[in-house]
């Protein structure tokens, strides 16, 4: 793969321009909070989006069944101590405590057959390893569940 200096706010808006329609179609109110000026990450740009894809993907169908009310999904990005992280926060159902592990392996799913495969989180995982970068992912306080991926930046070589 082509590993090339990327951007991870531009990788949240092109997966926003390709997918953002499934949120309003949802009646999904999407917070963006995008830090400016953040630092590059060294990466595919397209594996990048599949991961961003992947997360989004899972909280807009954590939202399926819910009963109605306010469905929000808060995307956040900064940087800390030589890594960028993206914060992906619903206020959906959360993860029930005795799978928080297993939601990371491969073809586990909790959904009907034919709405998901098991794979998207155990790709997003292959995929960041390769950027040295990994994802975390615990409940919100207030309910839902907040998954958040943090890759290293490049070292700058003046
Ligand atoms: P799939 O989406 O095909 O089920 P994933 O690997 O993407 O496979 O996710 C595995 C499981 O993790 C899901 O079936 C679901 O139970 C859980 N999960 C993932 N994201 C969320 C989320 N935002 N809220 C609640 N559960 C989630
Ligand atoms: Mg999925």
């Amino acid at each position: 793969a082509d590993f090339t200096n990327v951007s991870i706010n531009k990788a949240v808006e092109t997966v926003f321009s390709m997918i953002g329609r499934q949120f309003e179609a949802h009646n999904i109110t999407v917070h963006l909070q995008l830090e400016e000026n953040l630092p590059a990450v060294m990466a595919p740009a397209n594996q990048l989006e599949q991961v961003v894809t992947n997360l989004l993907i899972n909280s807009r169908q954590a939202f399926d069944g819910c009963p109605h009310g306010q469905w929000e999904i808060c995307v956040e990005t900064g940087a800390e101590n030589n890594t960028v992280f993206l914060k992906i926060a619903d206020n959906a159902t959360g993860i029930p405590d005795e799978l928080f592990e297993k939601i990371f392996y491969p073809f586990f799913t909790t959904k009907e057959v034919g709405k998901g495969t098991g794979l998207g989180l155990s790709i997003c995982q292959t995929i960041l390893a390769n950027m040295n970068g990994k994802l975390d992912v615990f409940n919100n306080q207030n309910g839902g569940a907040t998954f958040i991926v943090k890759i290293p930046t490049q070292k700058k070589s003046n």
